[in-house]
C-alpha cells in the first residue's frame, strides 16, 4: 500500500477544495488532495451525455457577486463570456405580459416571490400596458436596490465547467498539490502522541499533520485516541432530467422556474460546447423535490417538465424529445452538531461549502486578504 505524507490533506476536489488546496500550497506546505470519484470538480464536474457529448452535468451559473467574475479571470485566469443574454427568469404565468425576465433582474424575482408580490400580481392583473407597469415598478424597486448585491451582467466560463475543471487541474499540478482519485476517506484516525492524522483506504494511506473537509466531503466516521465518533450527516434526494430535444433552434443558457411545481432550473447544458447541432439541444432539468413526489410516474414528470419548457418559450412548441434520462441520486451534508464537534479537534477543519460557489468564493478571499494582512 502507498503511503503519501503531508501537511494537509484535503478532502474532496470541488472548486472550494482545490481553491483551498492551492492557497495552502502558496503558503508553502505539502498538501494531498483525496477524491473518491474517478476525476476532479465535484459537481462542477463535465458528464458524458449519449453520444459522447461532454456537457456540464447540471444547471449550473455563478451569480454576479462583487468581485467573482474578476477573481475567476484574474486570480484563476479562466477565461468567461457574457451571458446575460441567455439567462433567465421564466414565469408560467406572464406578469406585465413577460414571461421570461432577465435573470441578471433577479433582485426583481426576489422581491415578486416575497412581500411585494400582491404588487405586482395587482399591477399585472389590472391590465395595465406591460411598458407602464414595469418601468413604474422598476422605479419603485430601483430605489431599494438589490437585496442580494448582485451586479446585472452574468458570465460563465467558456467551454463550460470542463473549461474550470481544467484550470483545476492546472493550478493543483502548477503548485505540485498530489491528487489520489478513487480515493475514499471514510474514516480518520488521530494519534495524539505523533499529532498526526492517517487517513486509510485499500490503496493507500494519507499521513498529515492537518485535514481540511468541508460540508460534502467528509468521512463516515473520525478516531480520536482510540475513541470513535460516526458522524451525523443529513440527506436530500437530488433530481435531474436530461432531455434531448430535436427541432428547436432556439437555445438559452439558464433559466430558473419560480412558478413551476415541478422544473426548478433548466440550463441547455451544450450551450458553451462546440459541435452541437444547429436544431438540437440537450437539456438538464433539476426537479423540484416536491413536485417529484406529487407527479410520482416518470412519463408524467417528463410531460409537465416539456410543458414547462414550451410554455417559458425556451424551446420550440414544435419541438420533440428523442431521449430521456432520469438521474437520481442522494447528496449528503455534514450535519451542524458534527462540524461543532470535528472542529475542536487539534488540525481539523471543515470549510463551509453550503451555498453557491459565489459565497463560498467571496467568504475564502476575505479570509485569505485577512491572513495576508
Ligand atoms: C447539482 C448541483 C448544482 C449546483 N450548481 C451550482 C451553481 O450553478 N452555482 C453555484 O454557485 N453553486 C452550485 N451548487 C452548489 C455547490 O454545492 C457548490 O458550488 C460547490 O460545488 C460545493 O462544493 P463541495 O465541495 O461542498 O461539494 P461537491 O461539489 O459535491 O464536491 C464534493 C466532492 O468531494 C468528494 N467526496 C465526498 N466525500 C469524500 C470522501 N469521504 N473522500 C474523498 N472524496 C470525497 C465527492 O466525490 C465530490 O467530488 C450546485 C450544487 C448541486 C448539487
Amino acid at each position: 500500500m502507498a503511503v503519501h505524507t503531508c501537511d494537509d490533506l484535503v478532502l474532496g476536489s470541488s472548486p472550494v477544495s482545490v481553491l483551498e488546496a492551492v492557497a495552502l500550497a502558496r503558503r508553502g506546505r505539502r498538501v494531498v488532495v483525496a477524491e473518491a470519484e474517478p476525476t476532479i470538480g465535484g459537481v462542477w464536474r463535465p458528464v458524458t451525455v449519449g453520444d459522447q457529448v461532454y456537457a456540464d452535468q447540471a444547471p449550473h451559473l455563478i451569480d454576479a457577486r462583487p468581485g467573482i467574475y474578476e477573481f475567476l479571470e484574474d486570480e484563476l485566469g479562466v477565461e468567461l463570456v457574457d451571458v446575460s443574454r441567455d439567462a433567465y427568469v421564466a414565469f408560467a404565468k406572464p406578469i406585465f405580459g413577460r414571461r421570461l425576465f432577465p435573470y441578471s433582474e433577479y433582485w426583481l424575482h426576489k422581491m415578486y416571490n416575497g412581500n411585494d408580490r400582491e404588487i405586482f400580481r395587482a399591477l399585472s392583473d389590472a391590465g395595465h400596458e406591460a411598458e407602464t407597469v414595469s418601468s413604474r415598478v422598476y422605479g419603485m424597486l430601483a430605489e431599494r436596490g438589490d437585496p442580494e448585491n448582485r451586479q446585472s451582467t452574468i458570465k460563465y466560463f467558456k467551454g463550460g465547467t470542463q473549461a474550470l475543471v481544467r484550470r483545476l487541474n492546472e493550478l493543483l499540478r502548477s503548485h505540485g498539490v498530489d491528487v489520489l482519485t478513487n480515493h475514499r476517506v471514510s474514516a480518520l484516525v488521530y494519534d495524539s502522541a505523533s499529532e498526526q492524522w492517517t487517513s486509510e483506504t485499500e490503496s493507500a494511506s494519507v499521513v498529515s499533520r492537518s485535514v481540511v473537509m468541508n460540508t460534502h466531503a467528509f468521512p463516515e466516521a473520525v478516531t480520536f485516541d482510540g475513541e470513535t465518533v460516526s458522524l451525523e450527516r443529513t440527506e436530500r434526494p437530488a433530481h435531474s432530467l436530461f432531455l434531448t430535444i430535436e427541432n428547436t433552434p432556439d437555445y438559452f443558457f439558464y433559466a430558473v422556474f419560480p412558478e413551476s411545481p415541478l422544473v426548478y432550473l433548466a440550463a441547455d447544458v451544450g450551450y458553451s460546447s462546440s459541435g452541437q447541432s444547429e436544431t438540437t439541444r440537450v437539456v438538464s432539468v433539476t426537479l423540484n423535490n416536491m413536485g417529484v413526489v406529487k407527479f410520482g410516474r416518470p412519463d408524467a414528470i417528463c410531460r409537465a417538465v416539456v410543458e414547462d419548457l414550451r410554455g417559458s418559450g425556451l424551446i420550440s412548441r414544435s419541438s420533440n424529445v428523442a431521449s430521456v434520462d432520469l438521474l437520481s441520486l442522494r447528496r449528503g451534508s455534514l450535519a451542524e452538531p458534527a462540524i461543532s464537534h470535528v472542529t475542536q479537534l487539534p488540525g481539523l477543519r471543515c470549510v463551509s461549502s453550503g451555498g453557491g460557489l459565489d459565497v463560498t468564493l467571496m467568504e475564502m478571499q476575505a479570509r485569505d486578504a485577512k491572513l495576508a494582512a
